[in-house]
């Protein structure tokens, strides 16, 4: 049998040679360290973790990022397995000895009669004979084979810097003082006209919100980052030390609204937010990507009216990152349109972290091994944890106004990712009406529930494969 071979010995990378050769398909595996390093890399360990040594929280039943644990511990992921095996104390967070891990992840695949490991680097797009190719060279890519992938997707479609806006979850937004407008209640492509909610600001709240951007701590770019300010996408901060009326000039300007909840007053400020699922329950803060530190930023951001009580879903950000505008290059089993021999895994998928990147190399390792066997992988049901990342990756990102090719983010998972359950969430056992933080813990409760349920359903017929 024809091996399927792996660029990347990452995170992505080694789940998804695992899961290949664990399905009985011969696998490369090439990796180029150490012929070849990144700027955050330090050692030759595959798996290597460049930062934190947390996989964040293991608590299934409240967290999202819990419960993508448990559906890889169902599927059988090495690098679960071998978290699991090196943890080290960290409270309700799965944290580990980093070198035990990756050293363990290393072992456990050179080991395996049917992984090869190849040191090298594949520089330009991989050889015309090797049929299948999953590329998960991560956010520090080699250059030469980033030009390789843009000669396939055009210049703008592959980004090597990420601008975040901080994205916030619909139902933690006050709207009793914001309000649903477009903008002269304009109406784009597929838009009502009311498409935005916007949070007003009177010239107090403005003033001490600059106060509270200029004194805030930002974080430093790491030296080989260099300083990618483009296209418009300054920080809010560096646009607040350029002058205090900038951002009423910018991403806060007040024209073209009005205030549904006090019509005949004109909001100073106004900050928008944008629909950012299919499912409308996560808003990205609009032209607010910062580099403020995170601990920062939540204070900050619940300085604005509307946003008093707001949930990020995630932060904002500017780091160096590699990564496709996938929803528009890839097809729903992650293969690039334009070659479909080529399929992507890791965070270069537009998938955020250590656990999300192994996740989805879990997959396309999976669906990879099914086609070298004949069949195809149904894909996971979208009510699962993994089934809604991949969602949000391939197409369950939705714009309906101002689309551009950076309007694609990455993103971790999180419960905004997952379709809604109707009633069931929003009463107790005593059928009494949740609110607050109860409503809260029972819909994340509601919605682990039946992943678990539709995540065994899938791992144990679709997901098997031979
Ligand atoms: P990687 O784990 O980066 O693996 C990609 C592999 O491909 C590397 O081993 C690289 O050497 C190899 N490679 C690249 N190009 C080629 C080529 N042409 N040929 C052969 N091999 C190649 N995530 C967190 O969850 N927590 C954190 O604290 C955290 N901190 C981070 C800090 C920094 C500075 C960076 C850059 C990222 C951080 N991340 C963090 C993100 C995290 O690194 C990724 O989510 C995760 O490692 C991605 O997994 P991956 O397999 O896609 O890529």
């Amino acid at each position: 049998m024809e091996p399927i071979h792996i660029i990347g010995g990452g995170l992505a990378g080694s789940e998804a040679a695992w899961q290949i050769a664990e399905a009985g398909v011969p696998v490369v595996l090439h990796e180029m360290r150490p012929q070849r390093g990144t700027d955050a890399h330090k050692t030759q360990s595959l798996a290597e973790l460049v930062c934190s040594n947390s996989f964040r929280s293991d608590d299934s039943l409240s967290n999202a990022v819990g419960q993508l644990h448990w559906e890889m511990r169902r599927l059988n992921s090495l690098i679960m397995a071998k978290g699991d095996a090196h943890q080290v104390p960290a409270g309700g967070a799965l944290a580990v000895d980093r070198d035990g891990f990756a050293e363990g992840v290393t072992a456990a695949l050179e080991a395996h009669p049917l992984v090869t490991i190849d040191r090298a680097e594949i520089a330009g797009l991989p050889p015309a004979e090797w049929d299948k190719v999953i590329i998960a060279t991560g956010p520090l890519t080699s250059p030469s084979l980033a030009q390789g992938i843009q000669s396939l997707t055009g210049e703008t479609e592959l980004a090597f810097f990420d601008a975040i806006a901080p994205i916030v979850h619909f139902d933690s937004v006050d709207m009793d003082q914001a309000w649903f407008q477009s903008r002269y209640d304009k109406a784009g492509p597929g838009g009502t006209g009311a498409d935005y909610i916007n949070c007003p600001l009177d010239r107090d709240q403005y003033e001490a919100f600059i106060d509270a951007l200029l004194a805030a701590e930002k974080t430093e770019f790491k030296e080989w980052e260099g300083t990618p300010y483009f296209d418009g996408c300054l920080p809010i901060e560096v646009m607040a030390e350029r002058g205090r009326e900038t951002l009423r000039w910018g991403p806060m300007k007040p024209v073209g609204l009005t205030n549904k909840h006090n019509p005949t007053v004109k909001a100073y400020a106004v900050v928008q937010l944008r629909q950012d699922n299919a499912l409308g329950t996560l808003f990205n803060m609009t032209g607010f990507q910062t580099k403020l530190k995170y601990g920062e930023q939540a204070a900050i951001f619940r300085m604005i009216p509307g946003l008093q009580n707001a949930e990020f879903a995630r932060l904002g950000g500017i780091h160096r990152n590699t990564y496709l505008n996938s929803p528009k290059l890839l097809d729903e089993r992650l293969r690039l349109k334009a070659d479909p021999r080529l399929r992507f895994a890791g965070q270069i998928t537009g998938c955020e972290g250590y656990v999300e990147s192994a996740a989805i190399g879990l997959l396309a390792g999976r669906m990879a091994a099914a086609e070298r066997l004949g069949n195809e992988l149904d894909l996971p049901p979208a009510t699962t944890a993994l089934g809604a990342l991949v969602n949000h990756i391939t197409g369950g990102h939705i714009v309906t106004i101002d689309e551009g090719p950076r309007s694609f983010q990455p993103m971790n998972i999180n419960f905004g990712l997952f379709p809604h359950i109707e009633g069931q969430a929003t009463h107790g056992p005593d059928g009494k009406k949740l609110k607050g933080p109860a409503k809260s813990v029972a819909r994340k409760h509601a919605l682990t529930a039946r992943a678990k349920v539709e995540m065994d359903a899938w791992a144990g017929g679709a997901a098997v494969q031979a």
